[in-house]
């Protein structure tokens, strides 16, 4: 498939200032689209101006749900260069939420190189104020006006690209987790592991309740026994617990991190013994007051690696460590920030650089 640029006209002014970008609410210039239907599979991709689609109201999308997306960074290193993190790994997986949602998948190469043409367009976007990035989201919906329950003959692929500021401002903060034992987030079988719009739909009305309880994030049991600690928000858990690293298995329910597969990397590297078991919320819960929960922290691209300062769960918080990041946690933080800026050597070959 060709590669189409359409000319762009009237630029956005440059960002102002890197250290005050919001996440999410600007985005670039450019964008790139691909358009699929049954008869001629995927077609006339092009990198094209930012602009507003045309949806149809009976668009299956609007309806249905039918929908994925992923989530990745590029970074200015200090030489200048633009480096992403594991890319690959990113269009792999929106595969496999496009196969668990019944929606084309796309062609790896030609999408990733598209992506990144695109971003090579779209340099002057990559800020370089320290720990600022240039956010990736590549997006697919199902486009075809059809009302009924099946999936669509028509979609729409599309990625868009938005300048970020540094997560953690003033340092890293530990957070506030509640443990919901009446909500839940993913059940075996269902669509947990997809990034797909409605896991994060169906999520709000618990995050909504956390955070007006003071929370900052909701960790999500398993469905079926609520006993088990799965995920957070939009970061895999992992816990430094007696002398290991424990984190949820994948089996169905639970994200597969790209930055929780390349923490449990370099923590087996440390010398870690990783356990990917089920852990329960007991063990969390009194672990942490007997001194067997040493660490715990969540993982995921736009934090990175974000400590649990204490869990909540039914009347009983638990505090963990003493309001500073853990020892681990930070060397985790450093060793992979520090590979994503080009501030070490990359031995796993997870940079892409521009
Ligand atoms: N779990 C969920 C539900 C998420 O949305 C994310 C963010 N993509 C993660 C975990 C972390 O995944 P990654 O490290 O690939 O960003």
């Amino acid at each position: 498939m060709n590669l189409e640029i359409l000319p762009v006209s009237d630029l956005k002014p440059a960002i102002e200032d890197e250290n005050n970008l919001a996440f999410g609410k600007s985005f670039t210039d450019r964008m790139f689209v691909m358009e699929f239907d049954r008869a001629k599979g995927w077609h006339s991709a092009r990198i094209q101006p930012y602009a507003p689609f045309t949806l149809d109201p009976a668009a299956m999308v609007l309806h249905y749900s039918q929908e994925i997306f992923e989530g990745l960074k590029a970074f200015r290193r200090e030489d200048g260069s633009i480096a992403l993190f594991r890319p690959a790994d990113n269009v792999a997986r929106f595969n496999q939420s496009a196969r668990r949602m019944c929606m084309p998948e796309v062609d790896e190469k030609f999408f990733l190189d598209s992506m990144l043409e695109l971003i090579r367009m779209e340099e002057r976007w990559v800020p370089k104020a320290e720990g600022t990035s240039l956010y990736i989201r590549p997006t697919m919906i199902a486009t075809e006006p059809m009302l009924g329950v099946r999936p669509a003959d028509q979609y729409l692929c599309y990625v868009i690209l938005c300048p970020v500021g540094a997560y953690y401002k003033g340092g890293i903060a530990p957070v506030k987790i509640w443990i919901s034992d009446h909500f839940v987030r993913a059940a075996e079988g269902g669509t947990g592991e997809a990034k797909t719009g409605g896991n994060y739909a169906a999520s709000l009305y618990a995050a909504r309740e956390a955070s007006l309880k003071g929370y900052d994030q909701v960790l999500w049991l398993d469905a079926k026994e609520k006993k088990y600690v799965e995920e957070v928000g939009s970061m895999n858990m992992l816990f430094h617990y007696d002398d290991k690293i424990v984190t949820s298995p994948l089996k169905g329910t639970v994200l597969d991190g790209i930055t929780r597969r390349s923490a449990l990397k370099l923590l087996s590297e440390m010398g870690y013994q990783i356990e990917e078991r089920a852990l329960t919320v007991d063990e969390v819960m009194e672990g942490a007051q007997n001194g067997r929960l040493k660490e715990a922290f969540g993982t995921g691209t736009a934090v990175v690696i974000s400590p649990v300062g204490s869990f909540c769960y039914q009347d009983e918080c638990v505090q963990l460590g003493n309001g500073e990041p853990g020892e681990l946690t930070m060397k985790l933080y450093n060793q992979l920030t520090a590979i994503q800026y080009g501030r070490q050597p990359d031995p796993h070959n997870w940079i892409t650089t521009l």
